[in-house]
């Protein structure tokens, strides 16, 4: 018989601590878990999930206009962004309404209340009352927008008060060429604002595969979007009509509402860990083992708070590791290699593995495998962009490091060939396997030739 009120207290209602929280339960153990926002966490209530929901809505301007050619016409369509947000909060309250049942129904308490630790088995709540102790504790706190301290940053939004707006702007200027920074100028660009992106850097979303990131800028480019690199902003002034963002070469520009994309830090300030003993890194994300355990042995941690690889899958993935290895009894480690990540800009990114740059980096000597085309839709509806996939293949073993695809569906292409390449598939592999036409993906199976020099554009003829 435990002496604690709690096998499991979970700090944090998110996509990781949702997940471990209701397996424990499922397995037997007492949890209760603390929310101070909504259940449901950055995923469902203001990332992922609402985000998607706007990329969709963004997209139909596109699909309209490639409608034409099809033989569709309409002159009264017109946007109007009270509706899509509306109907994407109640579908954002919807899915609270479900985690919040899900927890419930596997017999966890819900505590709506920030908590913090007051030694390494005991929990206080914001609210005052009797603090909770707790056998094992789980820290599931996620992350939250970083805003770089510049003059007037407080004029500043970031991704939180996109899902707030009630009206959108003319113009928006988004500091930070990231994931968050490409995927809301694809966003608002569709939806008809004048965007700028100013990125510090040379080129968009680092980190990404040379060829993603050049396809990526010029595609966004010839849909309008103005993005500056090399630019370093200096400070925000509030002015009439809007805001100047100064730069510090000298020059500035004008725009409605002004966003930092920036990048987010691990949420664990002022939440005891310290005082517990609890080993946090340079940016002060808890350090963890492959079990997700941290520095003292009844505090685990799950999730953008451990800053591994911030995914909702990679939160979810360690969640459920950690509910084995605890209330299971089966040690599961986490395997952090091989994820598949999106960037949902329009056009998609969808990459998994090496980019060609990292395994040259690593030691690999390589062979390079991709084609430059024009997708069978955008044929006929005129549309001059084209879609990039990419294979990099070890030269010594001939398994696929890398796939990397620019275009339409990437997404949901690289989701299925995440699972080759996570079996160590070859290329020989990938040619034996039958191409399903007509289709974008059928090229990954296609690809005959190694990359020396530039491919003539393929087009929709590609697989003839
Ligand atoms: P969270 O989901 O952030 O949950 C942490 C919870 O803890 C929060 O609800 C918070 O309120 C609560 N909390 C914090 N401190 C306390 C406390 N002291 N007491 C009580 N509660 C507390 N990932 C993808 O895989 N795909 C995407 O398309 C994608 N899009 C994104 C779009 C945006 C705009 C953003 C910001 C992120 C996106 N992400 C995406 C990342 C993804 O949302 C995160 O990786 C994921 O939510 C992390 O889950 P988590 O459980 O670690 O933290
Ligand atoms: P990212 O790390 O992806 O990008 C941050 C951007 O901000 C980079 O361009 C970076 O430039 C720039 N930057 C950082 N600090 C400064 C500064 N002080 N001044 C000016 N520019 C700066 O972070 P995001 O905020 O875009 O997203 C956070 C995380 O959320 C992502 O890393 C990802 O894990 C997750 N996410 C996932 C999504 C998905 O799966 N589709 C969607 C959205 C978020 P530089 O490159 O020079 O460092």
């Amino acid at each position: 018989m435990s002496n604690f009120d709690y096998d499991l207290f979970v700090i944090g209602g998110g996509s990781g601590g949702v997940r471990a929280g209701r397996l424990a339960a499922e397995l037997g153990a007492k949890v209760a878990i603390a929310e101070e926002y909504r259940v449901g966490g950055t995923c469902v209530i203001r990332g992922c999930v609402p985000k998607k929901l706007l990329v969709y809505g963004s997209r139909y301007s596109s699909a309209f206009a490639d409608a034409r050619n099809f033989g569709w016409t309409s002159d009264s369509l017109r946007f109007d962004w009270p509706t899509l947000i509306g109907n994407v909060r109640r579908e954002v309250d919807r899915l609270n309404g479900v985690y919040t049942r899900t927890l419930e129904k596997a017999g966890v308490r819900i505590i709506l209340d920030r908590a913090v630790l007051d030694d390494p088995h005991t929990v206080r709540l914001a609210n005052g009352d009797a603090p909770i102790s707790a056998k094992t504790i789980l820290v599931a706190t996620g992350g939250h927008p970083m805003i770089p301290k510049l003059p007037g940053s407080e004029h500043l939004i970031s991704s939180n008060e996109c899902f707030q707006l009630e009206e959108l702007p003319a113009s928006i200027a988004i500091v930070g060429a990231g994931y968050i920074g490409m995927e809301f100028a694809s966003i608002f660009a569709g939806l008809g604002v004048q965007v700028t992106v100013i990125h510090r850097g040379d080129q968009v979303l680092r980190n990404f595969d040379a060829d993603l990131r050049d396809g990526l800028a010029e595609a966004m480019r010839k849909r309008g979007i103005d993005i500056r690199i090399n630019t370093e902003t200096a400070g925000i002034e509030k002015v009439d009509g809007g805001y100047r963002v100064h730069f510090k070469r000298g020059d500035s520009l004008h725009a409605g509402l002004v966003m930092a994309a920036t990048g987010r830090l691990p949420n664990t300030m002022g939440l005891g860990l310290d005082e517990a003993g609890v080993d946090l890194g340079w940016n002060g994300h808890v350090v963890v083992d492959e079990f997700s355990r941290s520095s003292v042995g009844n505090i685990y941690a799950v999730g953008d708070v451990t800053d591994r690889v911030n995914l909702t899958p990679v939160a979810i993935h360690e969640a459920t590791a950690f509910a084995e290895t605890v209330f299971n009894d089966q040690a599961t480690p986490v395997d952090h290699m091989m994820i598949p990540t999106a960037v949902f800009s329009d056009p998609e990114i969808g990459t998994v593995g090496l980019s060609e740059e990292s395994a040259r980096e690593m030691g690999h000597v390589v062979d390079i495998y991709k084609i430059v085309f024009r997708p069978l839709r955008y044929t006929l509806a005129g549309r001059d962009e084209k879609m990039l996939m990419k294979l990099v293949v070890d030269m010594a073993s001939d398994k696929v490091l890398g796939c990397h695809i620019l275009g339409p569906d990437a997404a949901e292409i690289v989701q299925m060939a995440a699972i080759a390449l996570k079996m160590g598939a070859t290329k020989v592999q990938f040619d034996m396997t039958m191409a399903l036409h007509p289709s974008a993906a059928e090229e990954l199976v296609t690809l005959r030739h190694k990359w020396e020099a530039p491919t003539p554009m393929a087009g929709s003829d590609a697989a003839a």
